[in-house]
């Protein structure tokens, strides 16, 4: 088959990695890609939310399956957009459809949504400009801190947890008033604060069935011991210690099966990936958020633990056989820690060259030539001439895998401690819960 996967992460690098050992896959092609994909295939420069631009490159390559990465064109209908396409219809495409997606793209869809099928989550209401000065009395009832939400997608940006009323009225009134995440946040969501702690599930469904994938845990901040500001993922692991069999019983039982119930009860075609992004409130799991693709940096965990071949999966998923499937998980524990640019979050440098020092270093590629327990996945970087250089925040996410999380974590760091380029910068502690 021939393969094309939209988007340019650590996560389309990890898919390439993983897709590229399946016998059912004899090209790659990555929309746009990175240095790290161009190594697995053909990296092709196009927005990938520009649907013709992508049916251009399905066409002339003969494309069998498009694996979508990041949530953009599913929230704008990429899969609409295939199906309804006489010359596309028949392309595997990972889903869900426009309605599926707005579990992700509309904050506001997604609480109902929960509502209605019961599925724990912090209780809320929502508020646009109609209802805009019984939002300032609902929030000065709220107990402290209160959340509040843009309905829709607001480039990780628009959850803010407010310790007081000062700030959580003039954020509303900035979201809904001031439009500050512009159409994103014309809708806010306001729910109760939930204190726990936080973990990732992933299934793939094709509608009916799923399969369950690997869980994982993210680490959002900037700084080492949680602090700073918020970035889209600095590290991640998997297993999560404290996800049990007893624990996800749960979430299965209370989550996972009601919302694909709850899918099919809506009538939403859902063929993809579904991210549970979850938090453990007194031993009970909780949704936070879902998302309709795979996470970043998680991916570059998950995928090293599955043994299957994941086209396979996705080739079971269109045919809606996933109920055949068996999942296997290696047992090892597996780390990706993130090197980014200086300053990210906020302003960094791009075009800086790259030094990967680890390729002259023997005892070092042999744990990621042999593949004995070491991958790096590229993110923000690209070819310029016959130099890699950074091209994002986040440049690289390098996993590890060993029997101790430690010695994993170990490993990921001897490597990154082989990467340079200017400003780099890593967390030293990612996994430091569960670590002695
Ligand atoms: P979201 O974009 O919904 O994932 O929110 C981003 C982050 O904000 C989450 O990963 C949580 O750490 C935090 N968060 C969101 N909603 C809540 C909540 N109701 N209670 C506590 N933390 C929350």
């Amino acid at each position: 088959m021939k393969i094309l996967i939209l988007g340019s992460g650590g996560r389309e690098h990890a898919f390439c990695w993983k897709i590229s050992q399946s016998s059912l896959c004899s090209k790659l092609f990555i929309a746009p890609g990175n240095a790290g994909t161009a190594a697995f295939g053909q990296n092709i420069e196009i927005d990938i939310n520009d649907f013709l631009a992508v049916k251009a490159i399905c066409i002339s390559n003969q494309i069998d399956m498009v694996v979508v990465g990041p949530e953009e064109p599913l929230v704008k209908g990429i899969y609409d957009f295939f199906k309804n396409d006489y010359d596309l219809k028949d392309i595997i495409i990972t889903g869900p459809s426009k309605s599926g997606a707005q579990l992700e793209g509309s904050k506001a869809f997604a609480k109902s949504f929960m509502e209605k099928y019961y599925i724990p989550t912090a209780r809320y209401k929502e508020f646009d400009a109609s209802n805009f000065n019984e939002g300032l009395q609902y929030i000065q009832n709220h107990p402290l801190p209160i959340v509040l939400k843009a309905d829709g997608l607001a480039a990780g940006k628009g959850v803010i947890i407010c310790q007081n009323y000062v700030e959580a009225l003039s954020e509303f009134e900035l979201m809904i008033q001031q439009s500050k995440f512009g159409d994103a946040g014309k809708k806010v969501v306001v729910e109760e604060f939930l204190d726990g702690i936080e973990l990732s599930v992933f299934v793939l469904t094709d509608g009916k069935n799923y399969v369950l994938l690997p869980e994982a845990k993210d680490y959002k901040k900037i700084c080492e011991g949680d602090k700073g500001l918020n970035t889209g993922g600095m590290g991640a692991i998997s297993p999560v210690p404290f996800a049990t069999d007893h624990f996800m019983k749960k979430v299965t039982e209370k989550i996972i099966e009601p919302t694909i119930e709850g899918l099919q009860k809506e009538e939403i075609d859902y063929k993809g990936f579904i991210f549970f992004g979850l938090i453990k409130v007194d031993e009970e799991p909780m949704v936070i958020e879902y998302n309709c693709r795979m996470g970043d940096p998680e991916t570059e965990v998950v995928l090293i633990r599955l043994e299957n071949d994941l086209v396979e999966l996705l080739v079971a998923m269109d045919q809606e056989k996933l109920d055949e499937q068996e999942i296997k998980i290696e047992k090892n524990n597996a780390v990706t820690i993130v090197a980014v640019s200086g300053g990210y979050p906020e302003e960094y440098k791009k075009g800086l060259p790259v030094n990967l020092l680890y390729l002259e270093n023997p005892e070092a590629r042999k744990h990621i030539d042999n593949g004995e327990g070491a991958i790096v996945f590229h993110a923000g970087t690209k070819i310029l001439g016959d130099q890699i250089v950074t091209n994002g925040g986040r440049v690289f996410a390098v996993s590890a895998m060993a029997e101790g999380l430690g010695d994993a974590i170990e490993l990921s760091k001897t490597i990154l401690e082989q990467i340079y380029f200017d400003g780099i910068y890593f967390r030293g502690d990612i996994g430091y819960e569960f670590v002695d």
